[in-house]
C-alpha cells in the first residue's frame, strides 16, 4: 500500500471536487441498490456532513438513517445506517452507503 497526500491509497474522492470520501480498506460491500445504480457500503466515511435523523423503509426492513454530503461541494452522495429497527440488520449500524456515480477511485 501506498501513502502519500495523507491517506493510504486507494481511496475513494468524490467526482464533483476529489474531495477524499473513504478508503479502498474501509470497503464491505460493492453490491447496495441506490436511487442511481449502485452503492457500495464503507465502514467509515471521511469529510462528508450529515444530515437530519429520518427514519426509511427498504427491502430489508426499516432503518434510522440520515443522508450524508459530501463536506467540500455539498452534493448528496448517500446516507448512513444509524440504527437498524431489525436485528438482524444490526451489523449495518455506522456503515456507510455511498453511491458509485458520485465517486471516482484514486490510485
Ligand atoms: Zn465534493
Amino acid at each position: 500500500m501506498v501513502e502519500f497526500d495523507g491517506h493510504p491509497h486507494p481511496f475513494y474522492s468524490c467526482r464533483n471536487c476529489l474531495n477524499p470520501l473513504a478508503l479502498h480498506d474501509d470497503l464491505i460491500s460493492k453490491s447496495y441498490l441506490v436511487k442511481s445504480g449502485k452503492g457500495y457500503m464503507f465502514a467509515q466515511a471521511m469529510n462528508v456532513v450529515l444530515g437530519r435523523r429520518e427514519d426509511k423503509k427498504m427491502l430489508t426492513g426499516v432503518y434510522t438513517i440520515a443522508n450524508i454530503y459530501c463536506g467540500k461541494c455539498g452534493e448528496e452522495l448517500g446516507w448512513q445506517y444509524l440504527q437498524a429497527h431489525d436485528f438482524k440488520q444490526k451489523f449495518k449500524e455506522g456503515s456507510f452507503i455511498i453511491e458509485k456515480l458520485k465517486m471516482i477511485k484514486v490510485y
